[in-house]
């Protein structure tokens, strides 16, 4: 296929290039790549359950999870998207970052993957130990499942679109369940899309496709830190109808379902000791950006 040089910014002036291989590739040893015979050690030990609760549909709510935890998040009655939010628990500004951990891993996450922590920190805040949904792949639109892509949805982009006025978007939900741990909107941050399969279109176009979870799919997190998450029932429910306006947001009730979450200690309390689990520590940058800073008014 010849493309014209304007439109492809002078590139058939440019000699080819070989693929390019991913610029975060994974080597053994490096802090990307998870061990799995560790991981499956931890995810098949025995475990208690510490609490667990249901979200009802279009809700959100917090919870807590320590270092050396299981955090199992289900689909219950099937499809339905959850955002999720994570910070540390002794410091919220500390949080998730999806751009960098979809940059380090890939732009849809799945078991071995971690999620990562924003700057100065630089750390796991949950590995992904299982994912029942690994199975979906690659769709035939070039759909993955748990986006990272995207973001939540919230009241004021639906405002500008549509001109309704709704509270009860994903952003909403997140930023009343964290107003007991006395946090704001303002520390609501850019989630990852539990369950929902999205992709880019030729154009790079942002779509999403409907949820493929059935009852029962799950995805389970170690907790690399002692941490606050938070997680959104999504309105537009399994985003089989997802769309703008009154009608549809009347409809998009049809097809939203609760999710579950369960949060476990491990029984063998010494498991992860043996196999050389730490929690994770901040990144050891400790310089000042260039920065010398002096201590008050210099003399001469
Ligand atoms: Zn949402």
């Amino acid at each position: 296929m010849s493309v014209p040089s304007e439109a492809a910014g002078g590139l058939t002036t440019r000699p080819p290039i070989p693929k390019p291989v991913p610029a975060y590739l994974p080597t053994t040893g490096s802090p990307l790549t998870v061990d799995s015979g560790v991981s499956s050690s931890i995810q098949s030990t025995p475990r208690t359950l510490i609490e667990s609760f249901t979200l009802p549909i279009r809700s959100g709510r917090a919870w807590t999870a320590s270092a050396g935890s299981i955090v199992r998040i289900s689909t219950p009655e099937g499809p339905q998207v959850g955002d999720l939010n994570i910070w540390n628990l002794h410091n919220p500004r500390e949080h998730f970052w999806a751009s960098r951990t979809r940059q380090l891993h890939a732009s849809h996450v799945s078991t071995h993957d971690r999620l990562w922590s924003c700057l100065p920190y630089m750390r796991p805040m949950l590995t992904i130990l299982a994912d029942s949904l690994d199975r979906y792949g690659q769709d035939e639109h070039g759909g993955r499942v748990h986006d990272l892509l995207g973001t939540r949805c919230d009241p004021y982009i639906n405002k500008v679109l549509s001109g309704g006025s709704y509270d009860f978007h994903c952003h909403s939900n997140l930023t009343r369940a964290v107003l007991p741990y006395g946090l704001t909107e303002f520390d609501v941050h850019d989630v990852i899309n539990l369950f929902q399969v999205t992709g880019l279109d030729e154009k790079g176009r942002y779509f999403m496709n409907p949820c493929p979870a059935r009852k029962g799919d799950y995805i389970e997190f170690l907790a690399e830190q002692d941490v606050l998450m938070a997680l959104s029932t999504c309105p537009g429910g399994d985003l089989s109808l997802w769309g703008f306006g009154t009608d549809s947001g009347k409809e998009m009730i049809n097809c939203c379902r609760p999710l579950k979450v369960e949060v476990f200690k491990l029984e063998d309390a010494d498991l992860l000791q043996r196999v050389g689990w730490r929690p994770s520590e901040p990144a050891k940058y400790r310089g000042m950006h260039g920065i010398v800073v002096v201590e008050g008014e210099q003399r001469s």
